[in-house]
């Protein structure tokens, strides 16, 4: 049975889209059999793979609302020259889902729902949240099985890094108790600097949390790979950001939970 990976952490800009896209495509080109949601109303990891998130006839919105099945959701093999990367993609228009099903039965629960005929399908699921902890992150928590969390090596690295764990914490308590921590990836990386360096060490004295040994560099490439609508390992297979996704892909691979 596949593993549902959530890729969250409430701040923004921390390296959940590009880890989605990044650790997902390093993961197919292992062999793996993977399935993206996107649960973002930026659609960063829908463009990121290529799709024009405004010409979409089909997204996690149409899904959540119930307007369309599973089957019609999910675009298969999007990436080319890459087998086994499918998407559900997202748009502004999921940015509505909260109010529109503010009334409905079992909110938390409607992803989990949605994908629950396609699960076994795939070896790993992985959904890029939102940068907050609303119920499309809180949906995504509750669809999980684990949950990974980005950090960035900057000053400000541990804020709100308690936020989250008392959010999954919750989760845990009151509708998925079955939720682990996948643990915490440290991203942009710049090693000409102290800095990155010194968040790392403080990061792992304070945090109780499995700390991934990949850490992501920061490289221009992985920047700019979205423009071209590519995973690293695609745009520019020999960079030190697609080696760097390949270690994690590794390290998510052998890691195993019961
Ligand atoms: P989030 O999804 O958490 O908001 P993103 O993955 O979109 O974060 O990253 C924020 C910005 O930083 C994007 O412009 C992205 O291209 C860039 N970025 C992310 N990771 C790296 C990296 N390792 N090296 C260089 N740029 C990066
Ligand atoms: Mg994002």
């Amino acid at each position: 049975m596949g593993r549902v990976i959530a890729i969250a952490n409430q701040k923004g800009g921390v390296g959940k889209t590009t880890t989605s896209i990044n650790l997902s495509a390093a993961l197919a080109e292992r062999g793996k059999k993977v399935l993206v949601i996107d649960t973002d109303p930026q659609g960063n990891t829908t463009s990121g793979f290529g799709l024009d998130k405004n010409e979409l006839e089909n997204s996690i919105y149409e899904l959540m609302i119930g307007e369309c099945s599973i089957e019609d959701a999910i675009q298969k093999n999007v990436v080319e020259d890459l087998d086994g990367v499918d998407i559900i993609p997202s748009n502004v228009n999921l940015a509505a889902v909260e109010i529109e099903l503010i009334d409905a039965d079992q909110k938390e629960f409607i992803l989990r729902e949605a994908i629950s005929k396609v699960k076994d399908n795939y070896d790993f699921i992985i959904i890029d949240c939102p940068p907050s902890l609303s119920m499309l992150t809180v949906n995504a928590m509750t669809t999980a099985n684990t949950v990974l969390v980005p950090i960035q090596c900057e000053y400000y690295a541990l804020e709100g890094l308690s936020q989250l764990v008392h959010t999954v914490n919750l989760v845990r308590d009151r509708l998925n108790p079955e939720l682990e921590m996948e643990g915490v990836v440290f991203t942009m990386f710049d090693s000409r600097t102290n800095l990155s360096l010194q968040v790392v060490e403080n990061v792992k004295e304070h945090i109780q949390e499995n700390v991934y040994k990949t850490i992501i560099p920061r490289n221009i490439r992985l920047a700019e790979a979205p423009s071209y609508g590519l995973p690293i390992n695609i745009y520019e297979p020999k960079s030190a950001g697609a080696e760097a996704y390949r270690l994690l892909a590794d390290e998510v691979i052998e890691r195993k939970f019961d």
